[in-house]
C-alpha cells in the first residue's frame, strides 16, 4: 500500500478534501496554489519572499530549462533545486504544451515529437522516454508524462488522436520512469503523474482517467482545459475525470489560477492547482483582494492610506498604501510589480489554506459561499 498520499479530512457535503501529500523534498499540504517559475524564477519574486507567503510546492517547465539554460547546467549544479537556490518540491510539466503553443515546425509521429525551438529555430525532438530522462536532470520532486495538446476547440477526432498517442506515451513514460527509478531508496524517489486529455468531450476524458489510474501513477494531472473552453463545458470535463479517478492519490488541474475556479474545483475534488496568471496580471497592475479584482492605476486610488487588502498579512499589504503603489505603477517602477505578484501569490496560497480550514472544519460550503459573495 502506497502511502505518499493521506487524506485527513474529507468535506461531507462535496467531494472536497484536506490531504498531505509526501514528496522527496518535505509534506505539501493540498488543496495547494503552487506558483509558477517557468524559467527556473517566479518572476518578480525572490526565494525569500515566496518561503514567507508560505509556498509549499513550485511548478516549473522541462521544455523550457531543456531549451535554456539546458540539461547540462542542472547536471553540473545538482539539479534546478540547487542552481535556483529553493529547497521545497518542484513538479516540472513534461513540455507537451509548450512544445504546442510555442514552438515551430511541430510534426507528431508516433514515436514522439519532433519540432523547432522558439528561441532559435533549432531542431529537437522529444520522446517520452527522453522527457523523463530530462526531468531525471532537472532533478524535480514530481515528473510528467509527455502529453499530446489539441487547439480549442478540437474536433472528436483530432481530440481522440491525441488522446491514443497521450495513452501510449504514458505507458511508455511510465515503464522508463519505473526503470529509471527503481533503485532510488523509496523515501528519496520523485514521483510520476499522468496528465490527462480529451478535450471537451466527457466520455474521451473519462475513458483517459480510467486508463491512467489503471497505469498506477503516482498522481494525475489534468491538461487541456481552461484553455479557452466555456465554464459549464470546462466543469464538465473535469467532472467526468474526477469521476474515474481513485480518491487516495492526488488530482492536478494544470493552469488553472482564478480564486473561484479554484474553490468549484476543490468542491470536485482537485488538490493542486498552478497558474501564471497572478503574477502575470500582477505585472499589468491586477490585484486579487478578498472584495475582487482591483485595477491599481485607477484614479480613486491616488489619495488612498489603506492596503490593497486589510485581511491580507503579506509584506506589501502590511506595509504600502494603494496610493504608493498607484504611483509606483503609474511611474513604471518595477517595485510595483514585485509587491503585487507578492500579495497575489499570498492572496491564493490563503485561499487554499481558508479551504483546507473549512474541510477540517465541516463548513466548507460556507466559505465557499462567504468567498464568492465578497469578491465576484
Ligand atoms: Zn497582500
Amino acid at each position: 500500500m502506497d502511502h505518499h498520499f493521506k487524506v485527513l479530512h474529507k468535506d461531507t457535503e462535496t467531494a472536497a478534501r484536506a490531504a498531505v501529500l509526501t514528496t522527496n523534498r518535505g509534506l505539501v499540504h493540498t488543496p495547494v496554489f503552487m506558483p509558477v517559475a517557468t524559467q527556473g524564477t517566479v518572476k518578480a519574486v525572490t526565494e525569500r519572499d515566496l518561503v514567507e507567503i508560505g509556498t509549499e510546492c513550485m511548478l516549473s517547465n522541462t521544455y523550457h530549462l531543456y531549451l535554456r539554460p539546458g540539461l547540462p547546467t542542472f547536471e553540473k549544479f545538482g539539479g534546478l533545486n540547487n542552481f535556483m537556490k529553493h529547497q521545497g518540491p518542484i513538479l516540472t510539466d513534461s513540455g507537451g504544451f509548450q512544445v504546442y503553443s510555442l514552438s515551430r515546425l511541430r510534426k507528431i509521429t508516433d514515436s514522439g515529437v519532433h519540432f523547432a525551438s522558439h528561441i532559435d529555430g533549432s531542431p529537437h525532438f522529444f520522446t517520452p522516454e527522453k522527457v523523463i530522462d530530462y526531468q531525471a536532470s532537472i532533478g524535480s520532486s514530481i515528473w510528467t508524462c509527455l502529453d499530446v495538446c489539441v487547439k480549442n476547440p478540437a474536433s472528436r477526432a483530432d481530440a481522440l488522436d491525441a488522446l491514443k498517442k497521450t495513452k501510449k506515451w504514458a505507458e511508455r513514460a511510465k515503464i522508463h520512469f519505473d526503470e529509471k527509478t527503481r533503485h532510488i531508496p523509496r523515501a528519496e524517489r520523485p514521483q510520476l503523474f499522468g496528465i490527462i486529455q480529451g478535450s471537451i468531450y466527457t466520455d474521451l476524458r473519462a475513458e483517459a482517467a480510467k486508463h491512467m489510474a489503471e497505469l498506477g501513477v503516482d498522481g494525475f494531472a489534468v491538461g487541456g482545459l481552461s484553455v479557452g473552453e466555456s465554464k459549464a463545458q470546462m466543469m464538465e470535463s473535469l467532472g467526468a475525470v474526477m469521476d474515474n479517478l481513485p480518491k487516495d492519490k492526488p488530482v492536478y488541474f494544470m493552469g488553472l489560477g482564478t480564486p473561484e475556479d479554484i474553490w468549484n474545483s476543490v468542491e470536485l475534488g482537485v488538490d493542486m492547482f498552478d497558474c501564471v496568471l497572478p503574477t502575470r496580471n500582477a505585472r499589468n497592475g491586477q490585484a486579487l483582494t478578498s472584495a475582487g479584482k482591483l485595477y491599481i492605476k485607477n484614479a480613486p486610488f491616488k489619495n488612498d492610506e489603506s492596503p490593497l487588502d486589510a485581511e491580507c498579512d503579506c509584506i506589501c499589504c502590511r506595509n504600502y498604501s494603494k496610493a504608493y503603489l498607484s504611483h509606483l505603477f503609474k511611474a513604471g517602477e518595477i517595485l510595483a510589480s514585485q509587491l503585487i505578484s507578492i500579495h497575489n501569490l499570498r492572496f491564493l496560497i490563503n485561499q487554499t489554506k481558508i479551504m483546507r480550514l473549512a474541510i477540517a472544519g465541516g463548513t466548507f460550503k460556507q466559505a465557499k459561499k462567504s468567498f464568492m459573495d465578497a469578491y465576484l
